[in-house]
């Protein structure tokens, strides 16, 4: 498990290392950043919000990282992809492997930017609104392995339509694909993310083809890494499944708070979110209102099965 504060500590070649892109919301500390790989091409995962670009950027200048050759998009969120127009100004050389369906709202920003605004009202506003980029410095990601001989391109749908993984060098950045995942004091916390519209074939779908790969390093968007790829997906899966039970179980006509009964009764039955009481309140908050979210997806899925 590891993180780096920005300017701490400088990449060795080949390294891969998450740098936390620090947020003004409380409750977000260590939850939002990018995974940078330095080798003979240089790598960043993901850029963060429109309104923590500059962040980024210093901290990668801090590590004397010059050159970034791609941006890999795991999606288009505004926390994962918001930053990329102020990154590409500074990296004007870089390209963005994106998934060929997510490019177009790449380079019109202005309907995910007022679907962000429904979904996460304050924080949306918090992380900033994206601004567009030119459509030729994107890769769509069915190219993107003519350009990067030894980059391996998943399509994991789930979290998002639209949704990629990749693998590099034993890394496997799953972005939300394998959930959130973080250390909490001396344990761990795992936490599905599938906020409305979830469909639970195409998400253990994602899950199986992410374990069919090599053991390798699982690098998570939110927010840290685990050794072993294919346990932690097994552990992962098992929990979607779960998921799936607890909440149909709370699922009676004409119940109310639906959904905030469904997080209640997972915080209680699920024993890898046993480490959100040790969670502080502001993250304790953040935490259940991405659940809240991810109980929304399902509760939308059981009702039209
Ligand atoms: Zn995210």
């Amino acid at each position: 498990m590891l993180w780096m504060i920005p300017g701490r500590r400088l990449l060795k070649e080949h390294d891969c290392t998450l740098i936390e892109i620090k947020q003004e919301i409380p409750g977000f500390d260590h939850f939002i950043g990018s995974w940078v790989y330095r080798g003979n091409i240089n790598l960043v995962v993901d850029v963060g919000p429109a309104n923590s670009a500059g962040k980024l950027i210093e901290a990668l200048m801090k590590m004397n990282m010059e050159r970034v050759d791609y941006i890999l998009l795991t999606h288009i969120h505004i926390d994962h992809a918001g930053g990329l127009a102020e990154f590409l100004e500074h990296f004007p050389m870089a390209r963005v492997v994106c998934h060929d369906k997510g490019i177009r709202h790449l380079v019109d920003p202005s309907k995910l930017w007022e679907g962000s605004q429904k979904v996460l009202g304050e924080i949306a506003e918090a992380f900033g609104p994206p601004e567009g980029v030119k459509e030729k410095m994107c890769i769509p990601h069915t190219q993107a392995q003519a350009h990067m001989k030894n980059l391996v391109v998943i399509e994991t749908p789930g979290h998002a339509p639209h949704h990629l993984s990749f693998s590099y060098g034993k890394n496997l950045f799953a972005g939300e694909a394998g959930g959130n995942y973080f250390p909490v004091r001396d344990m761990d916390y795992l936490r599905p993310a599938t906020p409305p519209r979830f469909f639970l074939k195409d998400f253990l779908e994602s899950v199986d083809k992410l374990m069919a790969l090599g053991d390798q390093r699982i690098c998570y968007a939110h927010f840290g890494d685990a050794p072993n790829s294919r346990q932690m997906l097994k552990r992962f899966r098992a929990q979607i499944l779960r998921w799936k039970q607890v909440i149909q179980k709370e699922m009676s006509p004409g119940s109310n708070d639906l959904v905030m009964r469904c997080v209640d009764s997972l915080l209680e039955k699920d024993h890898d979110l046993k480490a959100f009481r040790y969670m502080d309140p502001d993250t304790q908050k953040r935490e259940r209102f991405f659940m809240a979210n991810s109980v929304r997806g399902y509760i939308g899925f059981l009702q039209d099965a």
